[in-house]
């Protein structure tokens, strides 16, 4: 079991896939988390693939980092596009690098912003912040800009959060204080496994004034929950009226929206925003989950947030506050 899991873990993150691997008559020993039993067990699955109809829906339609890569690579113009990242976590909550590194990990990566958005105070169990903390953290993160633009860095940290809400759409922060922000995300973090429709929910929370983007919208996690379920095209249709953004939270055992969502989005027309929900500094690179997920799903370049400037990201976040 613990051989199985460890495989499965570093799986989504193999360079190559493991099939190519045997095709070039390389060992799959040369993957991460593979023994001779588990390289035994995956070239058994790759001879005779096991019927997708036997695959628990909880595992389907998620990729891997090198299913990325390959669909990134036929159109490298696309990731060129990308500015920035726009959810991540420090260790003011559940994160474990300071803004500071997250900075420069987004520094090395070229970009020209990205959005610290730590949990809010309700969600206890991952260390959310409140309003002081909140504050102190704003605070942070101008002196780190500051210092990034004297070392002649390129990167703009903007002040966010991940508000926690509440199945009825609702906050747990004072809007004053999500006013000072740059940018504020929302996300559902409870009563995610009910099965029946939750399109009202979704309309709730992105009618929330306080927010511009909703985050992980199905809240679904690999192997593990499948996430809610809603009548898609109407939530989608709702957030174009009112031009906010639902996001694909990048993260590998999230992927979420997916891309048959994103399909459905991108007939609707709303914006999409991408957000690694990195941890560490090094799992920014996550981000490529998310842009073959759109690229996949055909979503037109001028819909995702992450690629407009940080002049046009502000006038967009200025446009939605003076229009609540
Ligand atoms: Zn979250």
């Amino acid at each position: 079991m613990r051989a199985y899991r460890r495989a499965a873990r570093s799986a989504w993150l193999w360079p190559e896939e493991a099939a190519d691997l045997l095709a070039q008559d390389r060992q799959l020993t040369e993957l991460h988390g593979v023994g001779p039993f588990m390289a035994k067990q995956i070239s058994r699955w790759i001879e005779k693939p096991p019927k997708l109809g036997t695959i628990p829906p909880e595992r389907r339609d998620f990729m891997a980092l090198a299913d990325a890569r390959k669909i990134l690579q036929a159109k490298p113009e696309w990731s060129q596009k990308l500015r920035g990242d726009l959810q991540m976590h420090t260790h003011y909550s559940d994160g474990s690098g300071s803004v500071r590194e997250m900075a420069e990990a987004a520094d090395a990566r070229g970009y020209e912003y990205i959005a610290i958005t730590d949990h809010s105070k309700g969600l206890k169990i991952a260390g959310g912040i409140d309003e002081k903390r909140l504050a102190k953290q704003t605070a942070e993160i101008a002196k780190t800009n500051m210092s990034i633009l004297r070392k002649g860095g390129k990167v703009t940290v903007l002040s966010s959060i991940e508000m926690n809400l509440n199945p009825r759409g609702e906050g747990d922060m004072d809007p004053r204080a999500l006013a000072k922000l740059d940018l504020v995300l929302g996300s559902f973090h409870s009563v995610l496994r009910v099965k029946h429709d939750q399109t009202a929910r979704y309309l709730a929370a992105l009618r929330n004034r306080d927010i511009q983007i909703l985050g992980h919208p199905r809240g679904r996690i690999y192997n593990y929950r499948l996430g809610l379920s809603a009548d898609w095209p109407r939530v989608f249709a709702a957030a174009r009226k009112i031009d906010k953004a639902l996001e694909v939270d990048c993260y590998p055992d999230r992927q979420d929206l997916n891309v048959a969502l994103l399909k459905i989005a991108r007939q609707e027309g709303c914006r999409i925003s991408l957000g690694t929900d990195a941890h560490h500094p090094w799992q920014l690179e996550f981000i490529e989950l998310g842009l073959a997920a759109a690229l996949k799903a055909k979503i037109s370049p001028d819909r995702i947030v992450n690629f407009m400037s940080i002049l046009q990201l502000k006038a967009w976040v200025g446009k939605l506050r003076r229009a609540r």
